[in-house]
């Protein structure tokens, strides 16, 4: 069994991008700019952007952070990011998920420019992803996408079971490794709280990719031997041994499946810095195309 550690693949993604943007600044040109936005004062939310912005200030990206009150009108939200999308100095826009219940998700990504739209979220973005045109690629499934290329994991042929079917990740997940690309070639079965014979399905895996939100959900006699096993999941589950009052779970039951698997990822340090890595990745793109 191996780790897939997607601590160590995200540096090395994040020092490459890092030497890239020392090139552009050796060129005279500008350096890639993230402008985030939060709403509120959601606590996972609040880490998720912390970390954005410090990886933006390690690899030599400009970041702004635009603090929003919880109760902004949905107006007043579109109005911020459409001066974002004019704002010739930005060149992605993120806004952070999940936003509050007044506030509808589908306009505020609809409203976000697709040139800009770092986050991979918007119609057009998955539009051309699925038809593998040059497209933003959600960050997340970006992300593991990248962890098997580092990993040189050769997964043409294979069948993979994505668990979870959200825009974010299950889908596109399911979408990129059904796609003629390396990793890819996989033949892929999506499931989603109505699958039947889920644990059966989940056994015929050569990947398996649990995106369902359900801490320990994946258990031992729900995997192949030999399966590589990509673990999404992330919940906050109280610990009073930890400073911060919580540890971090996946939604696999990581001490039983690990000796079963030929690759997993750990949570925490597994498919979350990947995130970054992909939505950094995504940034330098936007900038090279938007300048
Ligand atoms: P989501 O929008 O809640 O979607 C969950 C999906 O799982 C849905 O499609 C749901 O099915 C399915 N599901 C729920 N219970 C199920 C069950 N018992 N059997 C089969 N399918 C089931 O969640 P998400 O945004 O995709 O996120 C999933 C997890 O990944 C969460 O823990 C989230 O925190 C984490 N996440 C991690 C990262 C990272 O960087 N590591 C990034 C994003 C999200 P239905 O469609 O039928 O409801």
């Amino acid at each position: 069994m191996q780790i897939l550690d997607g601590q160590s693949a995200s540096q090395a993604i994040k020092d490459a991008l890092k030497l890239q943007v020392a090139q552009l600044a050796n060129e005279g040109r500008k350096s890639p700019h993230l402008a985030a936005v939060l709403i509120g004062s959601n606590g996972a939310s609040e880490t998720y952007v912390g970390a954005k912005v410090k990886a933006c200030a390690e690899i030599g990206f400009k970041s702004t952070l635009l603090r929003l009150e919880q109760d902004i009108t949905e107006h007043k939200l579109l109005h911020v990011i459409d001066e974002l999308n004019k704002d010739m100095e930005v060149d992605g826009i993120l806004v952070q998920l999940p936003l509050p219940k007044h506030i509808s998700d589908e306009k505020v990504i609809n409203a976000i420019s697709p040139e800009k739209d770092v986050d991979g979220f918007h119609p057009i973005s998955i539009g051309r992803m699925v038809q593998g045109l040059p497209s933003f690629i959600p960050a997340t499934p970006h992300g593991i996408m990248l962890l098997l290329e580092h990993y040189k994991i050769d997964t043409k042929g294979l069948h993979a079971v994505v668990v979870g079917r959200s825009n974010i990740v299950g889908r596109p997940m399911s979408i990129l490794l059904s796609s003629n690309t390396n990793p890819g070639n996989c033949t892929v079965t999506i499931c989603h709280s109505h699958t039947r014979n889920l644990e059966a399905i989940c056994l015929e895996a050569d990947i398996l990719v649990a995106a369902l939100g359900k801490q320990g959900f994946v258990t031992a006699d729900m995997v192949k031997n030999g399966a590589i096993v990509i673990d999404v999941g992330i919940t906050r589950v109280p610990d009073a041994s930890k400073k911060s009052g919580f540890s971090i779970k996946g939604d696999v039951d990581f001490a039983g499946v690990s000796p079963k698997s030929s690759y997993i990822t750990p949570v925490p340090k597994g498919v979350g810095p990947m995130t970054i890595a992909a939505l950094m990745k995504n940034t330098f793109k936007a900038c090279k195309h938007n300048n």
